[in-house]
């Protein structure tokens, strides 16, 4: 455990460095908040107050005149394509720091945006980050990681007009973790879902050859994916009922990158709208990527892993 404690010691030696350096120097926006951008992030987002877009319904509100979407606020700030990155940036140094440790994969798990107030066009943003906290390791479903927490704050010339928390895991990936390929068998190269006691019924279905949906044993309502309780009335008594395993596609990605264990790539994965009204994600196998649209009609296709699991799937309605 000696090699463990020495890294662990390292990671959290780099997070207090990175923190005693205080917030990063503020990083100007590319252009002043302005309507082009508005007006392709409203539509974007599907957000439509005309305070936003309408300099006449804008006047006759509270603001008096165009405001920004609030939620738009990191949108000023993004790098673009090509961001240039700054090494004393605290989110970047101790990515930096967690990546020469092993832990490669990252994924977010938190954000919470804080506004003091609107922004008017022309206004031209700063942002400065600090690292707030490094917390690990942890043991998560993804692997071992860490918690990273930073916090960001939009300025106004020396105003603080917005803020941001946001954290993110920083993950050992588990092909590093688990014994050599040869010692696995084909059957433990795909990602396995983890089945707990919401889901367990799910997964006996698929099992059976049964997609099962979720129902509330009170008020009928029927949800997916799997949860303790009603989000409609609270209730935490659930039945389920056989879905007939058709529907449509309602959103769609080709998977070109990275490598997924067990798969040919591009792999198309599709969010079917179920006949019943629900929405649930899979593989849509047997279809070149280009030919998958929107409104398709598929039907579920059980794919048998080993014993222990059988994964749903979609294959198009012929
Ligand atoms: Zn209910």
């Amino acid at each position: 455990m000696t090699s463990t404690t020495t890294a662990a010691d390292a990671i959290l030696a780099a997070a207090h460095r990175i923190q005693q350096r205080g917030p990063s120097a503020p990083r100007a926006a590319r252009d002043p908040v302005n309507l082009p951008m508005i007006n392709n992030w409203v539509e974007a987002i599907g957000d439509g107050n005309p305070v936003y877009t309408s300099a006449a319904a804008a006047a006759a509100s509270v603001h008096g005149g165009l405001v920004a979407p609030p939620a738009m606020v990191q949108v000023w700030t993004m790098g673009g394509l090509h961001p240039q990155r700054d090494p004393d940036d605290p989110l970047y140094a101790m990515m930096a720091a967690l990546d020469e440790a092993g832990f490669t994969s990252v994924v977010a798990t938190n954000c919470e945006q804080t506004y003091h107030r609107y922004l008017r066009h022309g206004e031209a943003l700063t942002v400065a980050t600090r690292l707030d906290s490094v917390v690990g390791p942890k043991r998560t479903g993804l692997g071992e990681g860490w918690f990273v927490t930073t916090r960001n704050t939009w300025y106004v010339g020396t105003e603080p007009v917005a803020e941001m928390l946001f954290r993110v895991l920083k993950f050992r990936p588990p092909e590093a973790n688990t014994a050599p390929p040869q010692q696995q068998s084909a059957s433990t190269d795909v990602i396995r879902p983890a089945i707990n006691q919401d889901t367990a019924y799910f997964w006996a279905g698929t099992a059976a050859g049964e997609l099962r949906i979720q129902r509330c044993g009170q008020c009928g309502l029927l949800r997916h994916p799997p949860g303790p309780m009603c989000p409609e009335c609270g209730a935490t008594k659930r039945t389920c009922l056989i879905s007939a395993g058709r529907g449509e596609v309602y959103s769609y990605v080709v998977h070109h990158h990275p490598p997924v264990p067990g798969k040919q790539l591009p792999l198309v994965v599709a969010l079917v709208e179920l006949d019943e009204g629900v929405r649930m994600l899979g593989e849509l196998r047997g279809v070149d990527p280009e030919h998958v649209e929107i409104g398709q009609r598929v039907v579920v296709e059980f794919q048998r892993i080993d014993d222990e699991l059988v994964l749903p799937g979609w294959r198009l309605d012929a």
